[in-house]
């Protein structure tokens, strides 16, 4: 289902651009107009200098809309996503572009159960907003804006998750990264009051994010992989600009993709559960079948996009989810990723183990990994999809639920059309890293010869 302003994440846009007053006001007014009349919205924001004026905007629409708005402050987005359970809300709103550079800024919309709105609901609310349709209602049902802070208690619902006593008594050190956003708020208090011994870096708030940028890429978090080697650190953790995603590092000071972690999580999370069903998206590593296979669980695979991790959760009543950028998603908290609860459960396991988190990879089956894209014109995509399916040789399994993903007994090949770009992108994954090339080789001819036809 096309939609215009509504991507993987929300909107986002950049400032003095796609994002205005004006353009807030009328989305706000849109959202205000799907809601019952009297309903309440919580509302949050990350450390961007625009998100002030967008919570503005935003808060003036849904005041007017006759909306009780309760706002939440800076904090991270998987907060808003708690408060809005927690307040019994009917919609949350999280200021935020995520990841992306300063001059990004948008807005997530929270449905009832905590989970961004799908696909459905943003379709309605676009049309709303193309026909410009307000609910603004007279002075006497306007409704009040409230602030509270839900800290202690988002903090002490993940706490009361895991083995406090346990982590307490092994005394374990922690570098935290917060990447001079939200996380820097609440990891840091979270991981203090489990007995841990936190060293922040980059943990003042700063909208232009200078120490290292808002995405956590493992490549670039060098400042985090020395001090953790420095002050022989457990474990470090470095968070994206919302800190809903959480990228660990060792205390050798080698920082992993989110492929590893996550693989872990299913591991020492899962193997003490009855119910051992592990959520992914179709591009995440095939270590977590391994894994699956190793602990008797079961990988349920979906598109890639948290949202479709999340409902896939809850129509499978899985315990735990996870996506290769670090995100972790635990139904007993919330089932959405969340960044201070992914923490909490690495100080859990390293407890539980008595093991390094080194040694807890080094256990985990190894693979190598290739990334390329490959031209092809927008119109073109869907007949190519059609092309490979239909003529590619027999692989072990073909999955169709978001590009074509063949796979082998020793890895597989995943192509995939961009949702915003002109290109289909080509994942490979084998034992060595020859045959990941050929993969990916193998792919990019898969897709032109499907072109030239
Ligand atoms: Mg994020």
């Amino acid at each position: 289902m096309k939609r215009k302003y509504f991507g993987t994440n929300g909107i986002r846009g950049i400032i003095g651009e796609l994002i205005t007053p004006g353009f807030i006001i009328r989305m706000g007014s849109a959202i205000a107009a799907t809601m019952k009349k009297g309903g309440t919205v919580v509302i949050g924001s990350d450390a961007r200098f625009s998100s002030p004026f967008i919570k503005q905007a935003i808060s003036s629409s849904f005041l007017a809309s006759g909306i009780e708005l309760i706002d939440v402050g800076t904090v991270p987005t998987p907060l808003v996503q708690f408060a809005v359970k927690y307040l019994k809300a009917d919609i949350g709103i999280m200021v935020t572009a995520s990841h992306n550079p300063p001059q990004f800024n948008g807005i997530k919309v929270i449905d009832n159960d905590g989970i961004e709105i799908d696909i459905t609901k943003q379709k309605k609310i676009e049309e709303i907003y193309e026909k410009e349709h307000t609910s603004y209602t007279s002075w006497e049902e306007n409704k009040t804006l409230t602030s509270i802070n839900l800290r202690e208690e988002y903090i002490n619902q993940i706490l009361g998750l895991v083995d406090v006593e346990l982590i307490k008594s092994k005394k374990l050190k922690a570098v935290v990264d917060a990447g001079n956003s939200v996380g820097g708020i609440i990891t840091p208090n979270l991981l203090k009051k489990i007995g841990i011994k936190v060293f922040t870096i980059n943990g003042h708030l700063d909208g232009t994010f200078p120490g290292r940028g808002s995405e956590p890429e493992p490549k670039i978090l060098i400042h985090m992989s020395e001090t953790a080697k420095a002050v022989q650190a457990n474990f470090a953790v470095a968070h994206d600009g919302d800190a809903d995603r959480a990228i660990f590092g060792d205390e050798l000071g080698e920082v992993y993709y989110g492929d590893k972690s996550i693989a872990l999580f299913e591991k020492w999370i899962l193997s003490y559960q009855k119910n051992k069903k592990f959520v992914t998206p179709i591009s995440s590593s095939r270590v977590v079948e391994d894994i699956a296979k190793e602990i008797g669980g079961e990988v349920v695979w979906t598109p890639v996009g948290c949202i479709y991790v999340s409902r896939k959760m809850i129509q499978e009543s899985a315990l735990l989810g996870g996506e290769e950028n670090g995100g972790l998603f635990y139904t007993p908290h919330i089932p959405v990723r969340d960044g201070a609860m992914a923490t909490a459960l690495m100080a859990e396991i390293l407890a539980k183990t008595g093991k390094s988190l080194s040694s807890l990879i080094q256990e985990l089956p190894a693979y190598y990994q290739q990334k390329d894209k490959i031209y092809c014109p927008n119109d073109q995509k869907e007949r190519i999809m059609h092309h490979i399916v239909e003529n590619v040789e027999k692989a072990v399994e073909t999955i169709t639920i978001d590009g074509v993903k063949l796979i082998y007994e020793d890895g597989w090949i995943l192509i995939r059309p961009s949702g915003t770009e002109p290109i289909f992108r080509i994942f490979t994954e084998a034992l060595t890293l020859e045959k990941a090339i050929e993969r990916v080789n193998k792919g990019k001819k898969l897709v032109e010869k499907a072109l030239r036809k």
